[in-house]
C-alpha cells in the first residue's frame, strides 16, 4: 500500500526532461512551481532540467528564462536554482536529437549526482506524446537503475477513440504505474479537502447519501474571454475543456465512495466506480439534461464569433450546463447540477451541497433556509455550512447562520500552487491526485454521448451576454426541479 504522506524535508533527486520548455506553460507553472520546491529544500543539490524545444536558444539564455518567470524577490537564489537548467535545441520527431538529449542526461545524471531517477514532462501539444514516449524507450533514455515517469498535460485526446489512441501510444512503452496524467484542479488545496471533509468527519459521512442530500451544483466560471487560446478552444468548446476532466474529476469525489484506506490504489478505484456510474445520456436525454451557449457582445466585450481567429458562425460552446444522474446507491436520485463557462460575471469555482429539509419540521411556518455546504475552491479557498438557528431576542423566530469552517493555517504557510503539490507528487511517485487511464476513459464516453448528440442536432445554440452567469435555459434547467442555482 502506498500511503500518501511526505514529509516535506524528504529530499528528492531526479532529472527533469521538459518537452516545450520554451512553451507558455513551463513558463507560467513549471519552473515557479520548481522553484518553490526548490526553495523548501525538496530538490537541492541533487537535480537538474533539461529544457528542449526547437528554437536555438542556449544555456544562458535559458536560464535568464526561467529567472524570469520566477518572483522577484529573490535573485540570488532564483540565479543559484537556474544553474541547474540547461537547454536542448531538439525537434521530437528527429531521432538524431535523441541522441544528443541521452548524452546530456548521462552527464547531468554524474554531474548531479542523481542515480538514474527521470521525469519526463510533455508540456506540448498531445499529437506529439506517442513519438516522444517511443523515441525515450528506443533511445534509451529512460534508466536502468532510477525510476522513469512521464508526466502528460490536458487535452488527454478529443473524444474517447482518440483518447484510447493516445493511450495506447503510451502504454507501449510506459506502464500506468508511470504515467501521471495531469488535472491540476486535482492540485488545488481545497479541491484536495472534499475527501477530508467528507470522510474526516461522521456528521458529513453518515449524511453523505441520498436520503439527506436534495443536490449537489458545481460551477467553474471564468470571467475572461477566449484570449490568446482561440486556436485550440475552437476545437475543443467548453464541454472538452472543463467538463471531461476538471469538473468530472470533481463530481466523482464528490460522488465515490469512501475509499478502504487512504491509498492511491483505493482511492483511484473508487473514483473510477464513480464515474462508471454516471448515466451515459441518449440524444433526447442531452436535450432534456444539457445547454450550451456562446457569449454574446455585451458591456463593451466583444462576443466570442468577433473574437480574432473564430468563425463568424462558429458552433463552438463557451457555457454548459447540465443536470448529470448517478446509478449508485448511495446518489441514484440525487440530481449534480453543473456548470462552466467563459466571460461570466466572476471568476469562481465553487461546490454547494444542499442538504433535503428536516422532516416533519416545526418550524414550517418560517420558511428555513436549506442546509448549505460550500466549498469555495477559489478564489478565497474557504468552506461554509448554512444552518438556522434562533433570532436572538424575544419571541421565536429562526434566522440562517453561516459557520465558517475553513482550515485554520495555524502556521500561517503560503497556501502551495496546485503545479507545486503535484510537481512533488510526482517525484515521490504518488499518483492519487492524477488521473488513472479509465477515469479519463469513462469521462470522455459520457461526453462523447453529448457531444455526438449536439453535432446531430438541429437545434442552435443559445446565447448569453458577457457579464451574465450564462443563459437563462441554464437556470431553467433547475427550475423545472423548483430548484435554483445557489451560486
Ligand atoms: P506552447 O506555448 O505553444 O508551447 C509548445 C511548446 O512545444 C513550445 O516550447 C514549442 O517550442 C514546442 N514545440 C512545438 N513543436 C515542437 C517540435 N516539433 N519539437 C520540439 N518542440 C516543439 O503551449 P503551452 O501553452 O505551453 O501548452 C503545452 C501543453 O500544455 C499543451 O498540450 C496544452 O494544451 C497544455 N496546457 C497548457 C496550459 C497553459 O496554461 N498554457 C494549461 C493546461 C494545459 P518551439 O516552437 O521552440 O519548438
Amino acid at each position: 500500500m502506498k500511503v500518501v504522506q511526505l514529509k516535506m524535508s524528504t529530499k528528492q533527486q531526479a532529472l527533469f526532461i521538459i518537452f516545450g520548455g520554451t512553451g507558455d506553460l513551463a513558463k507560467r507553472k513549471l519552473y515557479p512551481a520548481l522553484f518553490a520546491l526548490y526553495q523548501k529544500g525538496i530538490i537541492n543539490e541533487h537535480f537538474a532540467v533539461i529544457g528542449t524545444a526547437r528554437r536555438p536558444w542556449t544555456d544562458q539564455h535559458f536560464q535568464a528564462v526561467v529567472c524570469e518567470s520566477l518572483p522577484e524577490q529573490d535573485a540570488a537564489a532564483a540565479r543559484k536554482f537556474a544553474a541547474h537548467f540547461y537547454y536542448q535545441s531538439h525537434n521530437v520527431n528527429d531521432t538524431e536529437h535523441y541522441v544528443t538529449l541521452k548524452k546530456l542526461a548521462q552527464k547531468l545524471d554524474e554531474k548531479y549526482q542523481i542515480g538514474g531517477n527521470r521525469l519526463f514532462y510533455l508540456a506540448m501539444s498531445p499529437r506529439f506524446f506517442g513519438t516522444i514516449a517511443q523515441h525515450l524507450k528506443s533511445q534509451e533514455i529512460v534508466t536502468a537503475d532510477g525510476y522513469n515517469r512521464v508526466i502528460i498535460e490536458k487535452p488527454f485526446g478529443h473524444d474517447y477513440q482518440s483518447a484510447a489512441e493516445l493511450n495506447q501510444s503510451i502504454s507501449k512503452y510506459f506502464s500506468e504505474d508511470d504515467v501521471f496524467r495531469i488535472d491540476h484542479y486535482l492540485g488545488k488545496e481545497m479541491v484536495q479537502n472534499i475527501l477530508a471533509i467528507r470522510f474526516g468527519n461522521n456528521i458529513f459521512n453518515s449524511l453523505w447519501n441520498n436520503r439527506y442530500i436534495d443536490n449537489l451544483q458545481i460551477t467553474l466560471s471564468e470571467s475572461l474571454g477566449v484570449e490568446e487560446r482561440a486556436g485550440y478552444y475552437e476545437t475543443a468548446g467548453a464541454l472538452r475543456d472543463m467538463v471531461q476532466n476538471h469538473i468530472l474529476q470533481i463530481v466523482s469525489l464528490l460522488t465515490m465512495k469512501m475509499p478502504t484506506t487512504y491509498s492511491e490504489a483505493d482511492i483511484r478505484r473508487e473514483k473510477i466506480c464513480a464515474l462508471k456510474a454516471l448515466k451515459v445520456y441518449q440524444p433526447q436525454e442531452v436535450a432534456e439534461n444539457f445547454v450550451r451557449a456562446q457569449y454574446q457582445a455585451a458591456n463593451g466585450l466583444k462576443g466570442y464569433r468577433q473574437e480574432d481567429q473564430i468563425a463568424s458562425d462558429s458552433q463552438t460552446e463557451t457555457f454548459v450546463a447540465g443536470k448529470l444522474k448517478v446509478a449508485s446507491e448511495n446518489f441514484a436520485g440525487v440530481p449534480i447540477y453543473i456548470r462552466t463557462g467563459k466571460r461570466l460575471r466572476q471568476k469562481a469555482t465553487r461546490i454547494d451541497v444542499i442538504f433535503k429539509p428536516v422532516p416533519g419540521n416545526i418550524f414550517a411556518d418560517q420558511n428555513l433556509a436549506d442546509n448549505i455546504l460550500t466549498i469555495k475552491v477559489e478564489p478565497e479557498g474557504k468552506v461554509s455550512l448554512q444552518v438556522n438557528v434562533k433570532k436572538i431576542g424575544q419571541g421565536y423566530q429562526l434566522q440562517e447562520q453561516q459557520l465558517d469552517l475553513s482550515p485554520e493555517n495555524r502556521n500561517g504557510q503560503q497556501i502551495p500552487e496546485a503545479y507545486e503539490k503535484l510537481l512533488l507528487d510526482a517525484l515521490a511517485g504518488d499518483a492519487t491526485n492524477f488521473t488513472h487511464w479509465e477515469e479519463v476513459a469513462y469521462s470522455w464516453k459520457f461526453v462523447d454521448a453529448i457531444r455526438q448528440a449536439w453535432d446531430n442536432s438541429q437545434q442552435p445554440l443559445v446565447e448569453y451576454p458577457c457579464g451574465s452567469m450564462g443563459p437563462k435555459q441554464a437556470d431553467e434547467l433547475l427550475a423545472i426541479d423548483h430548484r435554483n442555482w445557489i451560486y
